[in-house]
């Protein structure tokens, strides 16, 4: 636990089998109780290290009564099941994260056939598919979603305590992504949309929008413009300089479309292939696509897609189909 302001805390909760370790999430004192900003993965390890931290600011998770949610993956909204076995808190999230929640909850989104015809349709080896541990029907969490008490749209703002929480939409990591800007002492909860030193994974799924990457990008221009000191972000470390970090992510992204287009020189190729050819996890001196593990493999694929669409949509490259699979092209 850390005070980073008079009433502000960072606590941290572990996410089980993560390389990312935890998520850090806020605590602000308000007048009559406690707002939670993201509440963390779902297990008894993180409700246990969640109520120690809690008892160290001298408080209890009674007197939490509202909590906001940057968006439903579940190191962020998972803890919120549990946490309302003890409290009577405000669920808040976006209105698209309230969408996602109960598409996921009512409708499988995504089965293994629509799985084995997007993989055959951007160029993917049968043999490839990604079936063990694949996000279907079998492995969806198959408890009820806690429906939130309230939904934004982004612009509102919170009051607590002495502070005042400006919501930012910021979709394209999740379509319902939203920041908090404190204008007064400049500062950003930035959820996953900004972190200091990965950038998040962006994929072309059913729910996550036409063109999340493009959306992506749209987000961090609307953050450009705030003044900030300080981003408090929910993986990795705090940091300040909002500004650069926005110009990197921007440029991680530049050349990256200049990489996939580079593999485009030769011909058209599909989404497959170029994922093929093109580095990952360059952050970390880069793998080749065919030693990731399979379940990785196929988020390349998607975050390929995600580009394609992007530069679709800006019409830096164009598409075809032929015998049922897609092609892109320098246009
Ligand atoms: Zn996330
Ligand atoms: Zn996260």
């Amino acid at each position: 636990m850390i005070e980073i302001r008079p009433d502000i805390y960072q606590l941290q909760i572990p996410i089980y089998n993560n390389p990312l370790g935890h998520t850090n999430i806020y605590l602000i004192r308000d007048n009559d109780g406690y707002l939670l900003i993201d509440a963390g993965w779902d297990s008894e390890e993180a409700l246990k290290a969640m109520q120690e931290q809690l008892a160290e600011i001298g408080t209890d998770l009674d007197h939490i009564t509202r909590i906001i949610v940057t968006h439903v993956h579940g190191d962020h909204y998972g803890l919120v099941h549990t946490l309302k076995n003890y409290t009577d808190a405000e669920i808040i999230i976006h209105r698209r994260e309230k969408e996602v929640l109960m598409y996921r909850y009512t409708t499988v989104y995504e089965t293994l056939s629509d799985i084995e015809e997007s993989w055959t349709r951007n160029g993917a080896p049968q043999n490839e598919l990604p079936v063990p541990g694949l996000p279907a029907r079998d492995t969806r969490r198959l408890q009820t979603p806690v429906i939130p008490d309230r939904t934004v749209e982004g612009g509102e703002i919170l009051s607590v305590g002495n502070y005042n929480l400006q919501i930012i939409w910021t979709p394209g990591h999740a379509p319902g992504h939203i920041c908090l800007y404190e204008k007064t002492g400049k500062m950003l909860f930035g959820g996953d949309h900004v972190l200091p030193v990965i950038t998040p994974n962006i994929s072309l799924l059913p729910y996550n929008g036409d063109n999340p990457l493009g959306e992506f990008m749209d987000s961090l221009r609307t953050l450009d413009i705030l003044d900030v000191e300080i981003v408090l972000p929910a993986h990795e470390n705090i940091y300040n300089d909002l500004h650069k970090r926005i110009e990197e992510i921007t440029h991680h992204h530049h050349q990256r479309n200049l990489e996939i287009k580079a593999t485009l020189e030769e011909g058209p190729k599909t989404a497959y292939q170029i994922s093929s050819i093109i580095t990952w996890i360059p952050e970390s001196g880069g793998i080749r696509y065919k030693d990731l593990p399979p379940m990785h493999k196929r988020m390349a694929v998607l975050e390929t897609l995600a580009h394609l669409k992007a530069m679709l949509v800006d019409g830096e490259v164009k598409n075809s189909t032929e015998d049922g699979i897609d092609y892109y092209e320098i246009s």
